[in-house]
């Protein structure tokens, strides 16, 4: 079947008592077992059925697997945000002593995560450019436990050959972990260019409407032991398992994720298309633009659609703050791909509290005002940014 359908009509593990069509939402904590050895069977893991709600939910489970057979995943964890699934997957490879190989270019708690909590446990930093294949395979070593990357990173909206990347990775036995919060897994298969684990924070796409915080760990199974710690040691230890309610949100998004989707890139390759003739904008980044210097590399590895994320640059971060103030459809709001458009200053704001030479390390410009496009009628986001303007 297509991913279409997939997203619909995944079964569910067991036939709801009722018939419910909609997976019910299962707001409690422990669960009740007949027999004691089969209890002790459970806790074992050696029999599949959720005992404790911090390890298993049957909601939560059913929204789990209806990602497992979109993705053709070999395990899928949900969390409770992006970061918590990325803190997980990170310390379910890193050890003291060892090194993480990834970018400048990373969302901003994910490379605080990096540089500065994991750095207090003796995981070391190695932030290369990773449009620099030669430079990467230089920075993996015996110690290296891993390779961390962000399939568009944001807000430079740059591209790695993630191919290359996990060849040169592979070699050396270290696994390729990327953040694919982006552009949905729905739209390409980064399994198949090399990535072993996936990472999403399904606040975003999914959640449809920013309902709900979330995160997803994808994992291909290349590396067995990976999955082992994150389930049986790091998902009972640490407790941030996604809730009942939150995986129901997001199993009724994923169902209706492709339609909102294909309409927000479309909106944004419209949007970006428009803004590239209006006189006061310096210039307009949109990977989807056949001009844009990643329009093929993007094409290659996901597919037609190229997310609906895009940047333009003003004159001066003056201009962008006055910009802004004057929207009035768009939403001055963080978040990303949620079913209205949002403007940000990222600068000032998801970055604020680096100072500027880092800013500068880092390609996070003042002039940059960055959009996340929604759902609504095309003319009517251009109509707004033009009158701002
Ligand atoms: C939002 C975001 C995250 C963090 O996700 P939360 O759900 O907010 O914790 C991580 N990576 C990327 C690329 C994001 O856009």
């Amino acid at each position: 079947m297509k991913k279409q359908t997939i997203a619909i009509d995944t079964p569910y593990v067991r036939p709801d008592a009722y018939g419910a069509l909609a997976m019910p939402v299962y707001n409690n904590v422990a669960f009740e077992f007949d027999d004691v050895s089969q209890m002790a069977d459970a806790f074992c893991n050696r029999i599949k059925a959720p005992d404790y709600a911090r390890m298993e939910n049957p909601t939560v489970t059913n929204f789990e697997l209806r990602v497992k057979a979109l993705t053709g995943a070999a395990h899928v964890t949900a969390f409770n945000s992006g970061m918590a699934a990325i803190s997980n997957a990170l310390m379910a490879v890193v050890s003291q002593g060892k090194n993480i190989v990834s970018s400048k270019h990373l969302f901003g708690n994910t490379l605080a995560l990096i540089s500065n909590t994991f750095l207090r446990f003796g995981v070391k930093p190695r932030l290369r450019d990773l449009l620099n294949i030669e430079d990467v395979e230089e920075a993996i070593d015996e110690q290296t436990c891993c390779v961390f990357l962000e399939i568009v990173t944001n807000p430079q909206l740059e591209v790695a050959d993630i191919k290359a990347i996990a060849e040169v990775a592979h070699r050396k036995n270290v696994p390729v972990i990327a953040d694919s919060t982006v552009i949905p897994f729905t739209e390409t298969s980064l399994n198949e260019l090399g990535v072993d684990i996936e990472v999403v924070s399904s606040t975003k796409y999914i959640s449809g409407g920013g309902t709900s915080l979330g995160g997803l760990v994808i994992d291909y199974g290349g590396y067995p032991s990976i999955n082992q710690r994150l389930k049986y040691e790091l998902l009972v230890n640490l407790g941030a398992y996604m809730t009942p309610q939150v995986a129901y949100l997001q199993t009724l998004g994923l169902e209706t994720l492709d339609v909102r989707y294909q309409r927000q890139a479309a909106n944004a390759l419209w949007l970006a298309e428009a803004l590239k003739n209006v006189n006061d904008i310096r210039s307009v980044n949109y990977v989807g633009l056949s001009d844009n210097p990643f329009y093929e590399l993007s094409q290659r590895q996901f597919g037609p659609t190229a997310g609906a994320m895009l940047t333009i640059d003003l004159e001066s971060k003056e201009h962008c703050f006055r910009f802004l103030n004057r929207l009035r459809l768009i939403h001055r709001a963080t978040n990303l791909f949620d079913n209205r458009t949002l403007a940000i200053h990222p600068a000032s704001t998801i970055f604020g509290f680096f100072p500027q030479r880092q800013l500068d390390q880092m390609d996070v410009r003042q002039t940059t005002i960055r959009f996340s496009v929604g759902l609504e009628a095309h003319e009517d986001l251009l109509n707004d940014i033009l009158q701002a303007l």
